[in-house]
């Protein structure tokens, strides 16, 4: 079966395989992986050589941690303002006085559902946030994601208010948005803003599928069930010296944090300040060593990559308005969740009985999860890392005589 979930999603057989054994005998102990203490050595062992391998993936300078966490990636959008907010309060102390009691501001570029999401959830928590862009909102958009304006279209915080933060996703996974080049939006920050404001991306849906520049961000996060294994983990990689006591920061108007969201805690025990999801770490350091050995690493990722997303960006663009894309501007179309909806020939409007066609065609072919999500309606085929070159082949023979039969 070819899975193109957008998540969770598959993994690589000969993980699948590998974990199946880890599970029944972990490296001889005579234990499954999910029956030892997380406290022994043979656990820790798997921990460090997680970490080193994810380290050496994404080339993490020792300036930065790496966190694996719990709670997804939903979790972070509340972790990633409360820390960086108690950051500011220690390293600020007057500055909550001097600034009326209030907050310094978080920026956040708002360009598919899930910054929405992130946003809402900052304000909630008491933040003062600033939409820098709001994506649904430039001209054309008519209330739709679909683009990702240029930074000088941002409304950034001065760099004088001491913006906590900037924050992005670098993939929409609903909206199929993803940033067009990885240095952008960084190199086209104003550098006294790039330098002051940490930088915190979301890349739960497109790491390890194409290089990023770790040691320019404050924070990288994604949850596992995306492009590694299975959900239950989330990485945080996470620049030490804004890892602060939160505690400190309060009398400051820093906010109080729950004890397993403070970074420091992990930081300080080696992500075991609790039980940690065993399983999932040890799944996704089965993927990262696998990346790592037998597939190129990020680079060969990113080339199958783009062979994947050409293949079928390349077939909705020849289709004859058979295959909408969703997403207006071309650059900002994602390698990772390519959205479109289905249309008969010339009539350029999606025709949900066609879209249903094609969900049923696709499963006659045993691929599977295609729906689009119900917010964009239409089609979401993922092609993720576990998704091969030829798998997303199969997926373009069936698009095609499909779409075939359409215009017939
Ligand atoms: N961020 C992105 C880009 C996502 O795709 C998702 C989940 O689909 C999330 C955050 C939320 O992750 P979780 O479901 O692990 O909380």
């Amino acid at each position: 079966t070819i899975n193109l979930g957008a998540g969770p999603s598959s993994l690589p057989t000969s993980v699948l395989l590998e974990a199946a054994q880890g599970i029944l005998d972990y490296d001889g102990t005579g234990m499954g992986l999910v029956e030892l203490s997380h406290r022994s050595k043979t656990f820790q062992k798997l921990m460090d050589k997680t970490e080193a391998d994810v380290r050496a993936l994404l080339n993490v300078p020792d300036t930065h941690a790496v966190l694996f966490l719990q709670g997804g990636g939903t979790e972070q959008f509340s972790a990633t303002a409360l820390n960086l907010l108690a950051a500011h309060a220690v390293k600020n102390p007057d500055y909550f006085k001097s600034n009326g009691n209030k907050g310094p501001p978080c920026d956040y570029a708002v360009t598919g559902s899930w910054t929405a999401k992130a946003v809402k959830e900052a304000a909630r928590l008491g933040a003062t946030t600033n939409v820098a862009i709001d994506s649904r909102k430039v001209d054309g958009a008519n209330g739709k994601f679909g683009s990702i304006p240029p930074v000088s279209e941002w409304k950034l915080s001065p760099v004088e208010s001491k913006p906590a933060m900037l924050y992005y996703c670098d993939n929409e996974t609903v909206d199929g948005v993803e940033f067009p080049n990885p240095g952008f939006p960084i190199n086209d920050l104003p550098e006294d803003y790039r330098k002051e404001v940490p930088l915190v991306a979301d890349c739960s849906s497109n790491i390890l599928s194409r290089p990023i520049d770790v040691a320019a961000h404050a924070i990288v996060f994604f949850g596992a069930q995306k492009n590694v294994g299975p959900s239950g983990t989330t990485v945080a990689i996470v620049r030490k010296d804004l890892i602060v006591d939160p505690d400190q920061g309060v009398p400051n108007g820093g906010p109080r944090i729950p004890t397993t969201l403070v970074y420091k805690n992990m930081l300080d025990n080696g992500s075991l300040y609790n039980t940690p999801p065993m399983f999932a770490i040890y799944a996704s350091g089965l993927v990262f060593a696998d990346l790592l050995q037998n597939k190129g690493g990020v680079a060969g990722a990113t080339e199958r990559s783009e062979k994947k997303a050409s293949l079928i960006y390349g077939l909705i663009d020849n289709s004859d308005g058979v295959y909408l894309p969703t997403v207006r501007q071309a650059s900002a179309r994602s390698r990772m969740n390519v959205t479109f909806r289905i249309s008969r020939a010339g009539e350029n409007k999606p025709d949900e009985a066609l879209e249903e066609a094609f969900v049923k065609r696709c499963a006659e072919s045993n691929i599977v999860q295609v729906k689009g999500h119900r917010s964009v309606g239409g089609i979401r085929t993922s092609l993720y890392n576990a998704v091969t070159v030829e798998e997303t082949q199969k997926l373009a023979e069936v698009m095609t005589s499909f779409m075939e039969d359409v215009k017939a």
